[in-house]
């Protein structure tokens, strides 16, 4: 099916707008009338531009405070509607969106609706005009997708007809039963389809329209299940994004026009109407990848870890440590700095010790590669260099490299075999594996990255939690897999800057927390200092052994409890933008703490 978007939904100038609909492979554009009267472009050029970016002009909006009006004013909204309608014409625009009355002059009477709005249909029909009449949610009489579809049937104008929007439908009411009316609509009587999905939010519904609209996937609505809907009624016009939302309107233009398109292919699959290759959701993290000017400090708390120094690269300098199941590289090669650095979008690139890969266990990379291709992911050269193995790699949106792995099946690439074993001690435990890596996000980023990683990916989005920072606000939301084998916590500010203050972690399961610890600071290591305080607070809270909490007191351990079981976990200090937890999980417990955040981030403020 075609696909199409609102230049409202992208930032930019309109010849900006234009462009990054165009490379993220759209068909066509709604032109937003604002967009259109602040261009020093005129209509013949942007018709011009629009045909050389291969972009059809799918829709023109939008045309308010029509109809149901008394005559003399009816006759001043005809002389309007004609000035546009020669506008149209010039920009080679054929259909034209009517938003229901917000009028007061607006009278609640549906006949008088359905005769003038088949004039204003007579007038479209001399430009070769199609008009598509929307029920704004918030409309003054006409409310509803059910009552525009009654007023366009009485009106019986073949150059009449009815947009349906998700959100103003969605936000009225997301009961099956009162989508079900779509299907009575003559599918040649749809002019149009517009797609938007939103966080569920108890708001007024015109303020959560104006700011709070994402793309499909990214909210709470079920726009698959709307658009499924419309498809029974043999609706074959565009399927057209229209999303008001202050984040995109900062944000650069093309990666949300890519965003964008990523959302409306995944949900084109959702909806049954594309085949993507299937996802193959990972089975583990092979390891985590830092890169680092400066090795020692490194070095030293992967050693106070209990980590073992195992093997180096065959051709750059990164070296692998291993303790258990857990793999850290860490590379300093000075020529792989530039590629390695974190884009973040409109902030500052990140620098200085950082997380910029990981390895994820699949049982298919060449598969899972080919669907976040399908999706407009990036996909990295096979090969770093000549000497690698050819492993499939994909960048997130906010350019960390997943590697896609099979470390224990020789019939495929190796990534370990690109490195040789050195002599070495033995790591300190074999019960530690990687329990969560924290992927903080530009703060653009948010939504994006989390229907990446569930849609790219085929992970799981759990709940989405809010944690008070001394500075501010943190939005969390983990994507994980089924049995938790592969658990990211994304993490993003409130506001722009707010992704550079905030380091990224690698925690590390252990099944006796407070042992590794004890080993941690007995090697001379740090631990975050937690206030007394917050132990006092725990006392209050949960019953604990003689001893016991006396123990977390000393050490640092930070203890929560769910309804599955207990969480015992502490901090290193930070290294450039990195930092590492020891948690122990016990009893199927299923988060990450979100309870001791605000503790943890005050700490580490203050450990500044
Ligand atoms: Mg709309
Ligand atoms: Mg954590």
């Amino acid at each position: 099916m075609r696909t199409s978007i609102a230049t409202v939904s992208l930032s930019g100038s309109l010849t900006e707008k234009l462009t990054a609909a165009a490379r993220a492979g759209f068909d066509g554009v709604e032109i937003f009338e604002n967009d259109l009267l602040a261009s020093p472009l005129t209509p013949e050029e942007i018709r011009a531009r629009c045909a050389d970016l291969g972009l059809g002009v799918d829709l023109y909006q939008p045309m308010r405070d029509i109809e149901a009006v008394p005559a003399e004013e009816f006759a001043r909204n005809l002389r309007r509607a004609r000035h546009k309608f020669q506008l149209m014409e010039r920009l080679g625009a054929d259909t034209v969106l009517v938003c229901s009355s917000v009028s007061p002059l607006a009278a609640d009477d549906d006949a008088l609706a359905a005769g003038q709005l088949s004039e204003l249909a007579d007038l479209a029909q001399d430009f070769g005009i199609r008009v598509a009449y929307e029920a704004l949610a918030w409309g003054r009489h006409v409310s509803t997708y059910d009552h525009a579809w009654r007023i366009v049937e009485a009106a019986g104008h073949p150059a009449l007809g009815t947009c349906l929007d998700s959100f103003h439908i969605l936000s009225r009411s997301s009961d099956p039963k009162d989508l079900e009316g779509i299907e009575d609509i003559p599918g040649e009587k749809i002019f149009f389809l517009q797609l938007a999905d939103a966080p569920l939010l108890g708001m007024d519904v015109l303020q959560w329209s104006r700011h709070h609209r994402c793309f499909p996937g990214q909210g709470g609505f079920d726009v698959a299940g709307l658009v499924k809907h419309v498809l029974r009624t043999g609706y074959d016009g565009p399927l057209s994004l229209e999303v008001f939302n202050d984040v995109f309107r900062q944000a650069e233009a093309g990666p949300t026009a890519v965003d964008a398109r990523r959302s409306l292919l995944i949900l084109q699959e959702e909806a049954g109407i594309r085949a993507l290759p299937a996802p193959a959701a990972p089975t583990g993290v092979a390891f985590a990848e830092l890169v680092t000017h400066d090795a020692e400090p490194l070095a030293a708390l992967l050693t106070g870890l209990g980590f073992a120094r195992t093997a180096r690269h065959r051709g750059k300098p990164v070296e692998l440590w291993e303790q258990g199941e857990a793999r850290v590289l860490v590379n300093t090669g000075p020529a792989a700095l530039p590629r390695f650095r974190l884009r973040s979008r409109g902030g500052t690139p990140v620098d200085g010790t950082t997380l910029t890969a990981l390895g994820l266990e699949s049982p298919d990379p060449a598969a899972a590669a080919r669907r976040a291709e399908a999706l407009l992911a990036p996909v990295l050269p096979r090969r770093r260099a000549a000497e690698d193995a050819p492993l499939d790699a994909v960048a997130a949106p906010d350019g960390t490299e997943l590697f896609l792995c099979a470390t224990n099946r020789p019939e495929l690439p190796n990534w370990r075999s690109d490195f040789a074993d050195v002599p070495h001690a033995p790591a300190a435990s074999d019960a530690v594996r990687i329990d969560h890596v924290a992927l903080t996000q530009p703060w653009h980023h948010f939504d994006e990255a989390v229907l990446f990683h569930r849609g790219v990916l085929g992970l799981h989005a759990q709940e989405s939690v809010d944690v008070a920072d001394p500075y501010g606000l943190l939005r969390s939301r983990a994507v994980t897999n089924t049995d938790g084998s592969v658990r990211l916590p994304l993490t993003v500010g409130a506001a722009p800057g707010d992704d550079t203050a905030h380091a990224r972690h690698i925690a590390l399961a252990t099944d006796d927390v407070v042992a590794a610890a004890r080993r941690f600071t007995e090697a001379g290591g740090r631990l975050l200092a937690i206030p007394a305080n917050y132990y006092d607070d725990l006392a209050a809270r949960f019953e604990f052994a003689d001893g016991e909490l006396d123990t977390y007191r000393d050490l640092g351990i930070l203890y929560d409890r769910d309804a599955h079981g207990v969480f015992r976990h502490c901090y290193t200090h930070t290294v450039g933008r990195v930092f590492f937890e020891l948690v122990q999980r016990e009893g199927g417990y299923q988060g990450y703490g979100a309870a001791n955040a605000p503790v943890r981030l005050a700490a580490q403020h203050a450990a500044r």
